[in-house]
């Protein structure tokens, strides 16, 4: 399944991607009381949080919706017309993984690390599909970094690498923006990474079954359409089941924290200093990640605050 949070009446609304158009959860449940409601999520945290029964509750509830006749129904949200929320909107954690691909960890002249290089990103950094994101005044080197992100469904303490790929839920395309004047002030680069808006996470959290093998998908990121990073997961140093297990014999991962497994080579950083034009107002990113979608942004010139 192809689950969104979507920005709709004020709320925030677990959507699901169906050929007809994006299903309302809570819509839908309202116009159909009468059917088995009560068991149905309609939140992604509370779905991720209820198990395989949640999902298995979701999907019957589709199913039966499918049978219906959709056309016009009010529960159903053409796509082009979605106000996209961050589709993991409140995780605990966000474990972000640097240096993670041997191609950019040359071209940003670090050594090729021999553990995970692990940072984070607050929940203030989250942003959604097609939400515009303002630069910040204090940064003149705002970057893009394309990045799989795996968002965890079950708690994971301990995991070995043989099964860590089953406390996965989903996953989808990140941009792990960065400040690159701030990241690296200083040793720690939590003030480049954690900027409002530098975590956009979307369109869609696409459900572990549909995904498969998660080391084995191309993964691009475009600036106005031009292509600047194309790579493939296959090429991370650290693979998805080596870095949850990693993480997870250090901290306890809970239902829904996110993980941002690294960026591959051509980010601004990565060119000569006369090439490097980083970010700026209207520039539109875009992360494409195989069997999950594409994530889109705009930079917008900062607002002016008080
Ligand atoms: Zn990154």
């Amino acid at each position: 399944m192809k689950l969104a949070t979507i920005a709709r009446n004020g709320q925030h609304r677990l959507g699901v991607w169906t050929e007809a158009g994006i299903v309302d959860v809570a819509a839908a449940l309202q116009h159909r009381r009468d059917r088995r409601g009560e068991d149905v999520p309609t939140d992604v945290m509370a779905l991720i949080a209820a198990g395989t029964g949640g999902l298995d509750a979701l999907r019957s509830f589709l199913d039966d919706l499918a049978r219906l006749d959709n056309e016009g129904a009010p529960w159903l949200i053409a796509e082009q017309d979605a106000v996209f929320a961050p589709c993991v909107p409140r995780p605990q954690k966000i474990v972000c993984v640097g240096l993670n691909y041997r191609k950019h960890a040359e071209e940003t002249g670090a050594a090729i690390p021999e553990v995970p290089v692990l940072f984070s990103k607050f929940p203030n950094a989250l942003a959604g599909h097609r939400n515009d994101i303002e630069l910040p005044e204090t940064s003149e080197k705002v970057d893009y970094e394309a990045e799989l992100a795996v968002v965890i469904g079950r708690r994971a303490r301990n995991v070995a690498k043989e099964r860590a790929l089953e406390y996965v839920f989903g996953y989808c395309p990140a941009n792990d923006l960065s400040a690159r004047d701030l990241q690296l002030r200083t040793s720690q680069w939590l003030l480049g990474k954690s900027l409002d808006g530098f975590a956009p996470i979307g369109p869609y959290l696409v459900t572990a079954d549909e995904v498969g093998d998660p080391n084995r998908l191309g993964i691009r990121c475009r600036v106005n359409g031009e292509l600047r990073q194309n790579s493939n997961t296959a090429d991370m140093i650290f693979k998805c089941d080596e870095l949850i297990s990693y993480i997870s014999r250090h901290m306890t991962l809970e239902p829904g924290d996110v993980v941002l497994t690294g960026t591959p080579e051509g980010v601004v950083l990565g060119l000569p200093p006369e090439r490097q034009i980083y970010l700026r107002p209207g520039d539109v990113v875009e992360i494409e990640i195989e069997k999950l979608g594409t994530l889109q942004n705009r930079l917008v010139a900062p607002r002016r605050r008080e």
